[in-house]
């Protein structure tokens, strides 16, 4: 998420002009009237805010604001201040002030917006942590922690070799669905969390969507959430702790239903039809290989005859489930 420093020092020398069209997406207009910032500083404070806010904005939210005003308020700050679309700076703090400092300044500033924050790193795979809630009880965050780094690894040596190893974790009180998945980040919602704190295997759901990283249109969406689902269902950590299983099979259901539905049948066709065919499904998903004709080639018939198989014995199919308890 953040760029490390050796990095600030090596562009700072050569392209410090050209990283405003590099960056293109956020803008920094700089207020001060009196002109109280020297040259240097200017060009230390757009740097940092180059290096820095991005970042936060991608972390912090959708709708965090991409042009931010930088302002000399030496009445209202000390030292600097920053929050989304505001930096406010004290002329006579920041002066002379190395870019290694004023970046780092920068970066705490914008931190100091979120309730907690860490970073986290165990055999290669990092984790940034993010409250927006500074109610988050402090066992779930530890649990949603924990699950990341014990289910995490496991599906990307399962699934997919190449997913990122540096993931973020935002828990934010404006977001009111459960949990969504985009690029590296995973946001919670606070609210879901705090009525389902025994709910970590929203950790699996959705750490295997990074895993999938199928891309825009490489199947459809009830394949995607089912393959999610029975993921969290095969290798979740305590779907027993948390009251969560498949649910039974009835003649109103299709497999277009998604998630545990879909899951179920999942479970029944790797017991059934084919072991491994859910891996391979996943694996030419993420190739963009498969298509309607995919079902057919693995095993013989259509998605709709398969359905059909289930819907006659939805109950041939031994499912067994996660306990943390009893580990
Ligand atoms: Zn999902």
């Amino acid at each position: 998420m953040f760029k490390n420093l050796f990095a600030i020092f090596f562009f700072a020398t050569i392209t410090s002009s050209s990283i405003a069209q590099k960056k293109r997406d956020f803008t920094i207009a700089i207020v001060d009237p009196s002109n109280l910032l020297d040259a240097e500083t200017k060009s230390h404070l757009t740097f940092a805010f180059n290096m820095q806010y991005p970042g936060f904005a991608s972390a912090d939210g959708y709708r965090t604001k991409r042009d931010v005003t930088l302002e000399v308020a030496n009445n209202e700050t000390e030292t600097i201040k920053a929050k989304a679309g505001e930096i406010k700076v004290n002329s006579d703090w920041i002066q002379g002030k190395s870019l290694k400092k004023i970046n780092n300044e920068l970066k705490d500033a914008l931190t100091k917006n979120w309730s907690f924050y860490s970073t986290e790193k165990h055999k290669g795979y990092k984790l940034t942590f993010i409250s927006k809630d500074p109610n988050l009880d402090a066992t779930v965050r530890q649990n949603l922690l924990d699950t990341y780094f014990e289910i995490y690894p496991t599906l990307v040596k399962t699934f997919n070799n190449k997913s990122t190893k540096d993931v973020l974790f935002v828990v934010d009180t404006a977001y009111k669905a459960v949990a969504e998945a985009s690029g590296n980040r995973i946001l919670f919602s606070a609210g879901y969390m705090k009525a389902h704190p025994t709910d970590i295997d929203v950790v699996t759901h959705e750490t295997m969507h990074i895993v999938q990283g199928y891309g825009y249109s490489a199947g459809p969406v009830w394949l995607t959430e089912g393959i999610a689902d029975y993921v969290r269902y095969k290798y979740g950590v305590d779907n027993v702790g948390s009251k969560w299983s498949l649910p039974a099979f009835n003649n109103k259901q299709s497999y277009t239903n998604s998630y545990r539905i879909t899951a179920r049948f999942f479970a029944w066709l790797e017991q059934n039809v084919k072991s491994g065919l859910i891996a391979t499904l996943d694996q030419q998903l993420r190739a963009h290989q498969f298509t309607g004709e995919s079902w057919a080639n693995l095993t013989g018939k259509t998605i709709d005859q398969l359905w059909e198989d289930y819907s006659k014995n939805p109950n041939q199919v031994q499912l067994k489930y996660s306990d943390k308890k009893s580990k």
